[in-house]
This record gives C-alpha cells, structure tokens and sequence, in this order.
C-alpha cells in the first residue's frame, strides 16, 4: 500500500485513531441527537437554610440520556458539549427547562421556590445570555427572582469587562448570580467587586474534610466573613454528616445542600417526596385547630 493514495491515508488515520477519540465523536453525535429527541434531563437538588431548617431553593443539574438508555452525569459529558460548542443550544434547553418547570410548580398550587442553573464559562463569551435569559422569562412568566444562575471562577478570568456588562444586564433583569466552586479556582477576588454577585457557594472539596482538617475549616469560616463582609450569602455544598452540619451551623453558614438531606431528584419526586408546600397554607384551620 503507497501512502501517495489518498484512500489509504485515510485508511491508516482511522485505524490509528484512539479508542477516546471515537468515544469522543460518538458523544458529540449523540448530544446533537439528543436535543432533538428529548433526552436530557433535570434533576433538583435541595438547599436549605440553617437557621430555620427551611427550604430555600433547588440547584438544576443537567442529565443526558445515552442511545443505550444509560443515564449520564455532567462529568461524564459536559466537556464535550462545551468543545463542540452545544453547550449553547443545550444551556438554552435548561433555561427553558427549568423556568417552564417552575411556572407548572405554579399552576399546581405549590408555593414558589427559587432554582439555581449553572452555566459554563462558554456561555459568557458573547452577549447572548442575558436575551436568551429574557426570553426564557417572558416564555414561562415566572417571576425573575425565582430564576439564578450558577457561575464559575473561570468565567471571571476571561474579558472581565464583558463579563462585568454581561452580568449586569442579567441582574437587571432580576435574575441573581452564585459564584459556584468557590475557591477553586485560579482567578483574583477582585472580580468580586465588580460583578453584581448575590452568593457563594463553598466547594465541596472544603467542606468533605472540614472536620478533621483545621485548614479547611479556616478556609470556611474565611469563606463566611468574606461573603458576609460583601453582603452575600454562604450556601455549602457537599454536606453528607451531621458533624459537618453542625460545624457550618456554628460558622454561621447561611444554606446547606447535599446528599445529608437528598439527592437530585427527577421534578416528580420532589413532587411526590412533599418537598414543595401548598401556595395556600390553611393558617385559619391551624388556628381553630389550637382553640
Ligand atoms: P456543581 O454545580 O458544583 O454541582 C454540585 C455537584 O455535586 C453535582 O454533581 C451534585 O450532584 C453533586 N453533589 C451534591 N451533593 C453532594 C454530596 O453530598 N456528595 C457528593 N459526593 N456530591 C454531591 P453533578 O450533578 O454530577 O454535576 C457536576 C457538575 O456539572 C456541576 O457541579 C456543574 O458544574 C456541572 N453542571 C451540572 N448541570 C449543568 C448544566 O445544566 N449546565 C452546565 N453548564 N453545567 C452543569
Ligand atoms: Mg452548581
Ligand atoms: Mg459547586
Ligand atoms: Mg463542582
């Protein structure tokens, strides 16, 4: 075989290809398929607030269905919808989602409860968000403060004045922002400053260990007094003892989520769970109930 054919090249290009790369490809496929075909998925997660023990919102967390019918995590595929570029058109997708899920909540009589979606540094490359956010709004007719928007300490260390304008416009609308991961990352805090930041979000690598390592429990408390100092709130993630609890409760952490109180759970089971109360609560019946 002459390598001057063009076929054989070809040929010998593909044999040679990693088994990770056709892996790759295929997913991306799939992806592509999978809008079309209703195959991703949002699961929520509770968050609750310390002081009172009440739910206080729900994090969105994307799934993907694959062809063979195995149910994926964000770590098994989101780097490929962010390389290819879908992660445009399936971030689109969870707005949608999860502002048309919350206006059902609604109209079930369920009392409204805010929910968190994360969006990837690559959807804050041009000025698109804050329309596609706006849209998804005015489509649903939810109010814009049950909607939030989960950023990274990456998308701050892109063009900071556009990051700046961008987040602006999307809190003027009414929208409020959490930086996620909170930590982990390898921007300056002076972003914190300039961007309209309503949260932190402790990552969950500070809280795992936060009881037997005195470091990370400094890096806690520190995480509190700076968010405090700035007028945000503090919500840790990851929580999955008791101890930790009661450690972030004595930090005076504002809100908790993780598998300590649930899972993500599919919207019909935070229905069918009770996790959401009546819109109504019947308070004069509660009151005859006492006489
Ligand atoms: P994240 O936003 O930091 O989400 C928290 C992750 O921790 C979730 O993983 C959640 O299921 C998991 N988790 C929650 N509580 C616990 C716990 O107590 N213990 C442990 N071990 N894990 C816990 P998940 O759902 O696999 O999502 C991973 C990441 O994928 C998210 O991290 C987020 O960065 C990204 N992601 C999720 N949904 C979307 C989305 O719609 N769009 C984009 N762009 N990224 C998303
Ligand atoms: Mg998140
Ligand atoms: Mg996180
Ligand atoms: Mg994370």
């Amino acid at each position: 075989r002459s390598k001057s054919q063009s076929g054989a090249a070809i040929h010998f290009y593909a044999h040679d290809m990693s088994a990770g790369t056709r892996d790759w490809i295929e997913l991306e496929a799939d992806l592509r398929n999978g809008l079309d075909e209703d195959r991703f998925e949002v699961h929520y997660q509770p968050q609750y607030e310390l002081a009172t023990g009440k739910l206080a919102a729900f994090e969105a967390l994307l799934r993907f269905r694959r062809h063979d019918g195995l149910l994926l995590s964000p770590g098994d595929f989101i780097a490929v919808a962010e390389e290819s570029g879908l992660i445009e058109a399936i971030g689109d997708w969870v707005l949608q989602e999860v502002t048309l899920q919350i206006a059902d909540w609604s109209r079930q009589g369920l009392a409204p409860v805010p929910v968190a979606v994360n969006v990837s540094a690559r959807q804050c490359l041009g000025r698109s968000l804050a329309r596609r956010v706006e849209q998804a709004l005015r489509q649903s007719h939810i109010a814009p403060s049950l909607l939030r928007l989960e950023l990274t300490e990456s998308t701050a260390m892109g063009d900071v004045d556009h990051v700046a304008a961008l987040l602006a416009d999307i809190r003027a609308l009414g929208v409020h922002l959490s930086v996620d991961d909170f930590g982990t990352g390898y921007s300056s805090l002076s972003y914190l400053k300039r961007f309209p930041i309503d949260e932190l979000k402790v990552d969950r690598s500070f809280v795992r260990d936060l009881v037997s390592d005195p470091d990370d429990a400094a890096i806690v408390r520190a995480t509190v007094a700076l968010a405090h100092g700035l007028g945000m709130r503090v919500v840790a993630e990851g929580v999955e003892t008791v101890e930790q609890l009661n450690l972030l409760a004595s930090q005076q952490c504002d809100l908790v989520q993780g598998y300590l109180f649930s899972k993500p759970l599919p919207a019909e089971t935070v229905v069918a769970e009770g996790l959401l109360m009546p819109a109504e609560v019947p308070t004069r019946n509660l009151r005859l109930i006492r006489s």
